[in-house]
């Protein structure tokens, strides 16, 4: 909170999330009704709930010695009771509050100001404990168990979509609580990062990237790996190796006190020096923990320093329009020396039925 108070700033306001997680361990639907943590910058929080989540807020990790408030359906304003605990001045609202629930507090409390919390939250949540590591490498070595075992699911005449479906099945069978994204690219679409899996039917010679994750005991997981249907081409062969050394250059180029942008650099030259860098098309990751995306960005212009505890992934790629695509994709964990993969999943070329 003091840099809250540095800021110029009366408080904090919180609403379901990553943030709110954070805060307190608790986790409501995002739903229309209103959930919010006021935090002042000189008091003790409240946390304003539906009356009907009550007994959810009540059994949340953060709860004991939190002050709840609770509102009910057609009886009370949410609003009025927000606008009630805060002062006059400026308030940080955290990026995942509704713009709905936003404009009706405007209308509540005019004579106070909201500007964006933006970053605030997320860089603190940036750096993760050993507890938090512990179940993002769980989250992990899940999706890697998934992947060894995806590989056997026949590729050749099967639909993207079919391979998409198997994803999410696997990622629940190794004990997340859901998939959230299935991304399968065959063939020309190999060279679309965020593809949808579709009817397209798997051929022989097709790239097939696979980029899935989701939650598990509320932390993310995000892998990607390309196969190959068949025996490559002397080209794929030659295009996977170059994004595999690039995503090994990114990861030991890991370490305290680099910054964000010489990671991004580390990738990307590789992929220059070989010649296909207008096709490396994105920024080399992204932080990951409740969010799977969240600081620290792994791009250039980021001079964030690293520190120990930061994770985020390390996934170049390369992709040719029209014709294939590769990404390797890996989380990292920034550790005292340098760096320990999240995700032991082979690297190795692969190539299936
Ligand atoms: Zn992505
Ligand atoms: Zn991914
Ligand atoms: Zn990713």
């Amino acid at each position: 909170m003091a840099s809250v108070e540095r800021a110029g700033l009366r408080g904090l306001l919180v609403a379901p999330g990553p943030d709110l997680v954070y805060l307190t361990g608790h986790a409501p639907p995002p739903l229309e009704r209103l959930t919010m943590l006021v935090m002042p910058a000189d008091g003790d929080p409240v946390l304003i709930v539906p009356a009907l989540e009550r007994p959810l807020a009540e059994t949340a990790p953060g709860a004991p010695g939190l002050e709840i408030r609770e509102w009910r359906d057609a009886r009370d304003d949410p609003y009025a009771l927000v606008a009630d605990v805060l002062h006059s001045g400026r308030y940080a609202v955290t990026d995942h509050t509704w713009a709905s629930h936003l404009l009706a507090l405007q209308r509540s409390a005019p004579d106070r100001a909201f500007v964006t919390a933006g970053e605030v939250l997320p860089l603190l949540r940036a750096i993760k404990d050993a507890d938090e590591i512990e179940r993002l490498r769980a989250a992990g070595w899940a999706a890697d168990a998934v992947f060894a075992e995806v590989l056997a699911v026949g590729f050749e005449g099967r639909a993207e979509r079919e391979v998409a479906g198997e994803l999410a099945r696997l990622l629940v069978d190794h004990g997340h609580q859901r998939a959230d994204f299935t991304i399968v690219g065959s063939g020309p679409n190999a060279a679309s990062s965020h593809h949808e899996a579709g009817d397209r039917r798997i051929a022989a010679g097709d790239a097939v990237v696979m980029d899935f994750g989701g939650v598990m005991d509320h932390y993310c997981s995000d892998i990607s790996r390309t196969v190959f249907v068949g025996e490559p081409t002397e080209e794929q062969r030659e295009v996977y190796d170059i994004v595999r050394a690039a995503q090994q250059a990114a990861f030991e180029a890991v370490r305290p006190g680099v910054q964000a942008q010489e990671v991004d650099r580390a990738a990307r030259d590789v992929i220059s020096d070989a010649g296909y860098g207008e096709r490396f098309v994105h920024r080399t990751g992204h932080g990951i923990g409740l969010e799977v995306h969240e600081p620290p960005y792994i791009v250039e212009g980021n001079a964030t320093a690293l520190e120990p505890g930061m994770t985020f992934s390390d996934e170049p790629g390369i992709y040719l329009v029209g014709r294939f695509g590769v990404r390797i994709e890996d989380q990292v964990a920034v550790t005292a020396e340098g760096a320990e993969r999240l995700n032991e999943a082979s690297r190795e070329l692969i190539v299936v039925a």
